[in-house]
């Protein structure tokens, strides 16, 4: 039978994003929080029912924006908010990039920036990954490409790109940067103020990671206010619902201290894994995130086995410059021991 519509020319090699993990008993595969989510988010959550759904959440997510603001050392009109920071790296190609622009993007990174460039018609081009993981800053600019995207800490490897670098790229990017810092408190040394005095950079982040509020769906985008005002545009109203808005902005308020803890704990339990693992024969990439990349000989093979156990990782089969891995995320020791145990029993 013939259609009278076809898809769009730009979303013919696009594929639907699906975890192929389906329900397992320890899930490290998609680097969100074990180590708890902030308490005074899920206090709202558990209030929420005495609200009024029937009404809009604020169009333009104004007490978070005021709440990231006054967080971040910015102002409101420097924050945009969205349903994850999928939704305002989405909405920033849209809003920032014209179509034909190419979009350079270190190759590994988080698999949709490649897709959501395609599917707003710009054209990604990957620069490879420098040997540590961390993005080539110098090669992302050597393309000229109009749009740079950098993700800093990197996925899968988890490695931050150097303070140096990221300063070459905020001065020389010829057009636009959209900095990912989706894993940034773990690392420390946020660039938002920075790229708002630029005035031509975007930095993303969001409460997926360390705040543990995946399931919430909240992002937010931090720039100079004409560039926030354009995000918001392409973004359109409402993105983020009544719930998630009053708990995340109720976590961003009061539960800064509890973010300085989890942050401890994840660093520590991250170098503690990385040594086990090194000391049985498993190395893994420098990681400045909650997650650590574990060079095996077969990735798909290695995560089967792991599934059969009971735990979900995430295979890299031949990722580009960094070969085999397993992008694991950093969890308590009772599941790292599991895992480690894991690690003894699979074929070598
Ligand atoms: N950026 C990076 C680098 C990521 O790894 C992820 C999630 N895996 C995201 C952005 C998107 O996260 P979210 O939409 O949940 O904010």
């Amino acid at each position: 039978m013939t259609t009278p519509w076809r898809p769009r020319d730009d979303y013919r090699n696009l594929k639907v994003y699906r975890t192929e993990a389906g329900p397992v008993e320890i899930d490290l595969s998609d680097n969100t929080s074990l180590f708890g989510s902030a308490p005074s988010a899920l206090a709202e959550i558990a209030a929420f029912a005495h609200q009024r759904p029937a009404r809009y959440p604020s169009a333009g997510t104004g007490p978070l924006r005021e709440g990231l603001a006054d967080w971040l050392g910015v102002r409101p009109e420097n924050v945009v908010g969205g349903c994850g920071s999928n939704d305002v790296l989405d909405a920033s190609m849209r809003a920032l990039g014209e179509p034909g622009w190419r979009l350079a993007f270190p190759a590994p990174t988080f698999v949709m920036t490649p897709h959501f460039a395609a599917a707003n018609s710009l054209r990604p081009i990957g620069v490879p990954v420098l040997a540590d993981g961390a993005a080539d800053v110098d090669g992302l600019l050597a393309t000229g490409a109009e749009l740079i995207y950098l993700a800093s800490p990197n996925n899968p490897s988890g490695k931050a790109a150097s303070a140096d670098a990221i300063d070459r790229l905020l001065e020389r990017a010829p057009r636009l940067v959209i900095l990912d810092e989706a894993y940034v408190e773990f690392a420390g040394g946020s660039r938002v103020l920075d790229a708002v005095a630029s005035g031509r950079a975007v930095v993303t982040r969001t409460f997926s990671k360390v705040w543990g509020l995946a399931g919430l769906r909240v992002g937010y985008a931090v720039g100079a206010p004409a560039l926030i005002e354009e995000i918001e545009k392409a973004r359109g109203p409402y993105k983020v619902n009544a719930l998630a808005e009053r708990a995340s902005a109720a976590a961003v308020r009061h539960d800064r201290q509890w973010l300085a803890g989890v942050v401890r704990d994840v660093r520590e339990a991250r170098e503690e894994l990385r040594g086990r693992l090194a000391s049985i024969g498993y190395s893994s990439f420098g990681s400045d995130a909650n997650f650590i990349a574990v060079s095996v000989p077969d990735a798909p093979g290695a995560a089967a086995a792991l599934a059969r156990g009971g735990i979900a990782v995430r295979a890299f089969p031949n990722a580009p410059v960094l070969g085999d891995l397993l992008r694991i995320t950093v969890a308590p020791a009772p599941i790292c021991d599991r895992l480690v145990a894991a690690f003894r029993e699979l074929p070598r």
